[in-house]
């Protein structure tokens, strides 16, 4: 199945399944983790938590980096149990286990 995601183009390439995380941000802009679906109450389609990190050049789980600009209701001393408990969830610092395979557009086409 063929799947249009908008990414930034600065973002970093998909890398190769299993290698460390990079931030490209393709799993997250495609489908959201089950943590991510709870929140963006959707199964496809961009995750509501996923934010650009312009300083760091990648994507980055909002959950994870500031829970309560994603849950503004969030009290501030939940934020860092919700913060780890994310971290979990996602499996942060794994290797990519993402299925998907990202294609850049072609030329004229975004
Ligand atoms: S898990 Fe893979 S596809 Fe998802 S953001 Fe990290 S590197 Fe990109
Ligand atoms: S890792 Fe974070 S940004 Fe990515 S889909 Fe899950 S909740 Fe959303």
């Amino acid at each position: 199945m063929t799947q249009v995601i908008w990414l930034q183009p600065e973002a970093p390439r998909q890398p190769a399944p299993g290698q460390p995380c990079n931030g490209c941000g393709v799993c997250c802009a495609a489908e959201p983790c089950p943590a991510g679906m709870l929140l963006s109450r959707r199964r496809r389609g961009a995750c509501r938590a996923l934010v650009w990190s312009a300083a760091d050049g990648c994507y980055r789980c909002g959950l994870v980096q500031a829970p309560r600009q994603v849950l503004p209701w969030l009290p501030a001393a939940a934020a860092p149990w919700v913060a780890r408990a994310a971290r979990r969830w996602i499996a942060a610092a794994t290797g990519c286990d993402a299925s998907l395979v990202a294609e850049p557009a072609a030329p004229g086409r975004g």
